[in-house]
Order: structure tokens, then C-alpha cells, then sequence
């Protein structure tokens, strides 16, 4: 039977870890001190898995520290029972097996608690189904805990007592036999999976063109990592849950896309298009928020599938129309726009900026798009420029800027972000930048994580972390009541750089009182703009708009006066609040800061 059950394991261990094999290589250890304390926070301190669903997750975690603490035991009975060597007898096991009773009790308490949570509570992100196979092995683990508390109170040599050891192992062998084709795996596969996760949120590597990288086009072209992923999922639901585009009512389930690329790998189709696989008007479904690969605690990452597909559809021309509308403006005039650089020029002029001189000013003040472009974001800029001259902040900003290339690479067009960002980056270093500031999360996440690709490295800070330290000792010049507001943190500000208290705090300074709304800090609900959504028709998809949920979200907290911190959450959600007809007003937190200063 031993022999029986070893096989099974290793002949499906075998069948995945092949794939694995096969897969183009994608596995990374770099920054290995910041994936240690992960792995010991995440995976041995179960940190990630406790912090959304506290109950749930400490029942999870006590059957997880269970497994380990029962490993000794679960080896020194088999060796046992194999007739190899009896340790069974020794002191230290004695002293080991009693030791282990308040374990036992904990993963009985965690496991039948997950098991009625599983088969009657039944939340959304488990499915509608409930899965035989979950139930199995949780009645499983409850019997192995059971026969082990039983060991206690049955006389060694009984018939009682040697039908209560053989339940205990054969239980084990079944186990055995069963985990690798199912969502318990994880077990097996999540220390490493976490381990091999990327220290960064969305990390999408540069597409080599010289080598004819074009993206994933079939599913041989998955990397190790995701392949990996596939087989890893515990089918939990918590980036389901958290996704703003199934929370909309999209097709897009990035559990979904996850199971489906399982299915596809075990079923061999290896020359399958992932267009056909997860279906292409899903691929282009998603937002790029990050909500999925930051919730899943065993460490699987979504966006490089998703954007990867992209990317093989876009190098066969599959992107839809507004892309290609979007990529002719970057082509043409280096902004999402299309529009004119004299209109840059004029608001530059205007404002009264000096172009960026290394030998005077201390900081680049990067406008972004929006900045460039956009009258409403251009008046938040202006608050900026206010507050900087005020605190006597030299800075500068370049002649000519072209977009940082965030829609082209969050949607799959590889090659024109890489003209994009090269032209940048040579116009930086020709500059001399050191140091930039920006009020656009896309461009921070962009110019600080994905041009250091590249090889070119600068210090980029969003305007609510620079401007709240440069205030730091000053306050609401305004006397008064203070005033109720609610905060809308980006996706590429709360949740990718993890500045949730810089704004918090400068809108306490300076007299707001701030209501949360529902998703907030570094798991906010998206606005819907991100991954090139803000260029598409939203009359066309299914569902809801993502800014209506976000906008009825914000709503919800009672305030008049939402703040935001990226000037595309604000057109997304001021396009919500028009279609709500409501008389929310909507201030970008530089105008907010510098209207009381
Ligand atoms: S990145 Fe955001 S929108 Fe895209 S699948 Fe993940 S949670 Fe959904
Ligand atoms: S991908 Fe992660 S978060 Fe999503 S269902 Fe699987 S394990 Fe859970």
C-alpha cells in the first residue's frame, strides 16, 4: 500500500514538475533577503492568509502549523511500521507525541471549522459547487487528528488500538495519493511559489526583440513561474473577491484564468492560443490594479498571463480598436492624446516653469500626460507649483516630454514602450535628473520600477510623499470647522509604492476629517482606467462600469468632498459622478493642500 501510494504521488508530481521543466524559464531569486522575510512572514507566519480573513485565515493557519509540527511524528511511525527502525518507544518521542496534543486540537478546531465554512456557509469566491474533493480531505485531516487523540486512551497491543493505527495510515496514504491532482497541492508547492514570487507588484519583465520574444501567444509559451502558479492555486477566491472587474460584473475571474491555464497544461495543448484558452475579450477585461496577485497568499502572480497574452495578441495585431487608436496618438505625438506639443508649450509658458537645469534646480517636476495635457489636472499642478515656490523648492521640468509608456506596456505593446521609455531616458540622462516628482502613480511605478530595467535607476517620488514632507511642520492656515472628507487611493499609489499615510496625513493636517471608504489603503477598488481601460468604450461591456461601483463605494461614506492623487482615478470617477448626477465634488489632494496653506 506504502509503495502503492508513493507511486501515485510521484507519477503526478512527476507529470507537473515536467511541465514545469519544459516551460521557458522564468524563475528568479534576485533580492533573496526580501523573499526570505516574505517567505517567513507569508508562508511561516501566514501574515497574508490572516489578514483579510482573520477568522478564516487563523483556522487555516492552525492546520497549517499542524502539518509541519505532525511531520516528525507522521515519519517516525511509518519508519515504524515499515519495519525499518522503532523509535516509537524512545523518550524524546514520548515526550515529542504529547507535545503535539494541543495541535491536534487546534487543527480539529481549524479544519471542522472550515469544513462547514466549505460545505453549508459557502462564500462567492468558493464557487457555487461545492467540491466533494475538499470535503474528502478535510474529513481527512479530522480523522488523522482524531486517531492520533485516540493513541491516548487505547492500550497498546488492542484490537481497538491497532484498527485506530491502521485508520491513522491508511488515511495518510490515501492523502497521499490524492494531493497532487487537487487544490492541496498548495501544501506541497506554495513555500516555494512564494518564494519565487516576484519582490515586485506586476513585474513584467523587457520582451527581448533581438531574440524574437513577442509575448505569450500559446500555452507552451508560459513561463516556469506561471506554470508553477497553475498548479499551486488553492482555488481560495481572494483575488476573485477583490477583482474590480468581476466585482463589476465582467467575465474577468483571475481564479478563473489561473484554473483554466491548469486545465490547458494538463490537457497537453501545448499549441493552444491563450487568446482561445481564457477567451480575448477577458485578456482585455482587466485594469492592471494588482488586486489579485496582492491578495493570493501562496504567492501566484497574475498580471504577467494577463499581460503577457496581451502582448501576443497585440505583436499579432489583435488589440481592439480604441487600442489602436491610443497607440497611434503614442506613435504619432508620444501622448495618449494625439495632441499638439504648442499646447504643452503654452501651459509650461503659462505656469511659468524653467526648464530643468541639474546646475540649479534640486528636483524635476515630471508633468505626466495628463499634466501636459489635461486643463482640469493642469489646475492641481498649478496648486503643486504654488507650494513648491512657497517653500522655495528649485525645480525644472523638461523641454519636450513623451509619455512614460504605462498604457502601451500595461496593454502588451511592448515595442512601442520600449521607444517611449528609451527616448525618456535619454533625455533624463542628458538632463542630469536625479531626483523626480510626479502626481502620477503611473509614472512612478513606470519610470521607477520599469525603466531600472533598463539599467537607468532615478529617485522618483509621488507629490503626496514629497509635499507632505516638505509640510511637515506646517498647517491648516484656515480656522474653523474641520471638513469631512472620504479618499480615493490609486491603485498605483496604495497598493504598488504602499503610500497610504502620506496623504492621510497631509488631509488630516490640514483640516479634513477623513471617512474610509469600503477598499481602501493598499487594497483600494480600482477606478477602472488602468491597463488601458481608460480609452475604451464602456457602453460596450458587460456589467457595470468599474468607476460607477467605485463612485457609489465613495458615496457611501457620506462625504460631499472625495480627494484623489491621480489625475486619471479623477476623470474616471468625475465621468461617474456625471453619469450619477451627483453634486459630489471631486479636489485633487495638491489643490485641497494648498487651498489651506
Ligand atoms: S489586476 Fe485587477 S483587474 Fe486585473 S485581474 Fe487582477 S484584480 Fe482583476
Ligand atoms: S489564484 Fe491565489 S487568490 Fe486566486 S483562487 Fe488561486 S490561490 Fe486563491
Amino acid at each position: 500500500m506504502f509503495v502503492a501510494s508513493v507511486a501515485a504521488f510521484a507519477a503526478q508530481v512527476a507529470r507537473r514538475v515536467q511541465l514545469i521543466a519544459v516551460a521557458p524559464q522564468t524563475f528568479s531569486l534576485d533580492n533573496l533577503g526580501f523573499r526570505i522575510t516574505r517567505f517567513l512572514v507569508d508562508v511561516v507566519l501566514q501574515a497574508r492568509t490572516i489578514r483579510e480573513r482573520p477568522i478564516t485565515g487563523i483556522a487555516h493557519a492552525f492546520v497549517f502549523w499542524g502539518f509541519v509540527a505532525f511531520g516528525g511524528y507522521t515519519l517516525t511511525e511509518f519508519l515504524s511500521g515499515l519495519g525499518i527502525v522503532d523509535l516509537t518507544h524512545t523518550a524524546w518521542f514520548t515526550a515529542y507525541r504529547v507535545a503535539l496534543m494541543p495541535f491536534a486540537v487546534a487543527v480539529l478546531g481549524g479544519i471542522l471549522f472550515l469544513l462547514i465554512r466549505r460545505a453549508f456557509v459557502r462564500p462567492v469566491g468558493l464557487g457555487t459547487k461545492v467540491s466533494i474533493e475538499s470535503i474528502v480531505i478535510a474529513l481527512f485531516i479530522a480523522t488523522l487528528m482524531i486517531t492520533y487523540l485516540l493513541t491516548f486512551r487505547l492500550e497498546e497491543g488492542t484490537m481497538a488500538e491497532r484498527v485506530n493505527w491502521w485508520t491513522h495510515m491508511l488515511v495518510i496514504l490515501a492523502f497521499m495519493a490524492l494531493i497532487p491532482a487537487s487544490k492541496h497541492f498548495h501544501l506541497v508547492l506554495s513555500p516555494i511559489t512564494v518564494l519565487l514570487k516576484s519582490p515586485e507588484l506586476g513585474n513584467l519583465p523587457n520582451l527581448d526583440f533581438e531574440k524574437e520574444q513577442v509575448g505569450l501567444e500559446t500555452v507552451k509559451d508560459l513561463g516556469s513561474k506561471s506554470v508553477l502558479d497553475a498548479f499551486t492555486c488553492v482555488e481560495c477566491g481572494r483575488c476573485q473577491v477583490n477583482c474590480p472587474a468581476w466585482g463589476a460584473g465582467k467575465e474577468l475571474n483571475p481564479k478563473t484564468i489561473i484554473l483554466q491555464t491548469q486545465e490547458a497544461l494538463l490537457a497537453g495543448v501545448g499549441d493552444r492560443k491563450l487568446g482561445e484558452v481564457y477567451s480575448e475579450k477577458v485578456l482585455w477585461q482587466c485594469t492592471t490594479c494588482g488586486a489579485c496577485e496582492n491578495q493570493c497568499p501562496v504567492g501566484i502572480e497574475h498580471l504577467p498571463v494577463l499581460i503577457g497574452s496581451r502582448r501576443g495578441l497585440v505583436s499579432n495585431g489583435d488589440a481592439p480598436d480604441y487600442l489602436g487608436a491610443m497607440y497611434n496618438n503614442l506613435e504619432r505625438r508620444s501622448n495618449i492624446w494625439g495632441l499638439g506639443y504648442d499646447q504643452r508649450t503654452k501651459f509650461v509658458q503659462s505656469a511659468g516653469l524653467e526648464t530643468f537645469d541639474a546646475t540649479k534646480h534640486d528636483v524635476l517636476v515630471w508633468l505626466g500626460c495628463a499634466g501636459s495635457f489635461d486643463a482640469d489636472f493642469q489646475k492641481s499642478l498649478r496648486s503643486l507649483f504654488a507650494i513648491l515656490r512657497a517653500k522655495e523648492v528649485r525645480f525644472g521640468v523638461l523641454s519636450k516630454e513623451r509619455c512614460n509608456g504605462d498604457p502601451a506596456k500595461r496593454t502588451g505593446n511592448e515595442y512601442m514602450f520600449q521607444e517611449l521609455a528609451n527616448g525618456n531616458i535619454e533625455d533624463l540622462k542628458a538632463a542630469g535628473v536625479k531626483k523626480i516628482l510626479t502626481s502620477c502613480p503611473h509614472c512612478v511605478k513606470t519610470i521607477g520600477n520599469d525603466y531600472r530595467k533598463f539599467g537607468y535607476e532615478v529617485e522618483i517620488v509621488h507629490t503626496s510623499v514629497y509635499v507632505e514632507e516638505l509640510l511637515r511642520q506646517s498647517s491648516a492656515a484656515l480656522s474653523g470647522a474641520r471638513e469631512t472628507v472620504t479618499f480615493h487611493d490609486p491603485c498605483y499609489l496604495g497598493r504598488y509604492a504602499g503610500k497610504v499615510d502620506e496623504p492621510r496625513n497631509l488631509l488630516t493636517r490640514f483640516g479634513a476629517d477623513i471617512v474610509e471608504p469600503e477598499r481602501n489603503r493598499d487594497n483600494p477598488y480600482c477606478c477602472g482606467a488602468g491597463g488601458g481601460l481608460l480609452f475604451a468604450d464602456k457602453e460596450e461591456e458587460p456589467g457595470s462600469r468599474i468607476s460607477d461601483v467605485r463612485f457609489k463605494q465613495l458615496q457611501a461614506t457620506g462625504a460631499n468632498t472625495v480627494v484623489t492623487a491621480c489625475p486619471f482615478c479623477s476623470i474616471m470617477l468625475k465621468g461617474a459622478q456625471a453619469s450619477a448626477q451627483a453634486d459630489t465634488q471631486f479636489v485633487d489632494l495638491m489643490t485641497y493642500v494648498k487651498d489651506r496653506l
